[in-house]
């Protein structure tokens, strides 16, 4: 089937019944359209209809709007999938299975039928008020949705590789706070030993060399250096807390990249077995 259009419609405007089922045929035939439960593929229910024709043009990349021109893009592509969809294929006929249904078409349910070859009367729901509806047979089907869910994969592929890239910048400034706390620590932890040495009389001369005075003033240099070394102690403990605290981030921010990687492996598993050309 090939549309050609007489005139262009809009979802309220003014419209041709012909170009209606003609369309909805298209859609259907692709998958998008399922007819009316009670009247089939009839010419009404254009909002259905141009719910489904904008779900085409999404697929498509091809902006949606509440018209349908003759010339339109649309009208190409449409025509473009259904030969390429091919008239060999094929679907299965359903009815709605309730003592409405005509003989010949209760006949017909759950029977295959080929595109390229309309039964007497046409394809489901083609006939007058004919309700039944072709039911697409998994050939193409899956090829649709492969697209889309490796699509999906592929975009959810970047994602987690920006996230891994986020965590790694995150990880090195973290490191870098982590070294040098250790590096000011280690620092402080030599200047403490050495005053604590200084602080202390020389076990060996037992006496200051300077005489009674000079032992007044060996004790006072003393008292100084034990405070010096509270101060640097107060220093060195809060570095020790804040150095905990740069620790405990970046043992979560490991697990949360331990995380990272496992579903970007999970992606690459899912893409490979489904999507074999996304990363080849
Ligand atoms: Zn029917």
């Amino acid at each position: 089937m090939t549309i050609h259009l007489i005139q262009p419609f809009s979802v309220h405007g003014r419209y041709d019944d012909f170009d209606t089922r003609q369309v909805k045929r298209a859609l259907s035939r692709l998958g998008y359209y399922t007819p009316d439960t009670r009247a089939g593929m009839d010419e009404n229910r254009r909002p259905a209809l141009f719910a489904a024709l904008n779900a085409f043009r999404r697929d498509k990349g091809l902006p949606e709007s509440d018209y349908l021109m003759p010339f339109d893009s649309t009208v190409y592509a449409l025509n473009a999938a259904v030969e390429k969809h091919g008239n060999a294929s094929r679907y299965v006929w359903r009815t709605r299975k309730d003592d409405r249904v005509r003989d010949e078409h209760a006949a017909r349910e759950g029977r295959i039928f080929v595109w390229g070859f309309p039964p007497e009367g046409g394809h489901p729901g083609e006939d007058f008020n004919c309700r039944c509806w072709p039911e697409e047979i998994a050939e193409h089907k899956p090829e649709r949705d492969r697209d889309r869910v490796c699509l999906d994969l592929m975009n959810a592929h970047n994602e987690v590789d920006a996230k891994i890239q986020e965590i790694q910048k995150q990880l090195s400034e973290i490191r870098n706070e982590i070294s040098s706390r250790e590096e000011k620590i280690q620092a402080l932890e030599v200047q403490i030993r050495d005053l604590a040495v200084a602080s202390v009389p020389n076990p060996v001369t037992g006496k200051s060399k300077l005489g009674p005075l000079g032992a007044i003033a060996d004790v006072i240099d003393a008292a100084a250096k034990i405070y010096q070394i509270e101060q640097l102690r107060e220093e060195l403990n809060r570095l020790e807390k804040e150095l905990k605290e740069f620790e405990r981030q970046e043992a979560q921010l490991e697990r949360e990249m331990a995380a990272a990687h496992k579903r970007r492996k999970d992606i690459e598993e899912q893409s490979r077995v489904l999507c074999q050309n996304f990363y080849g």
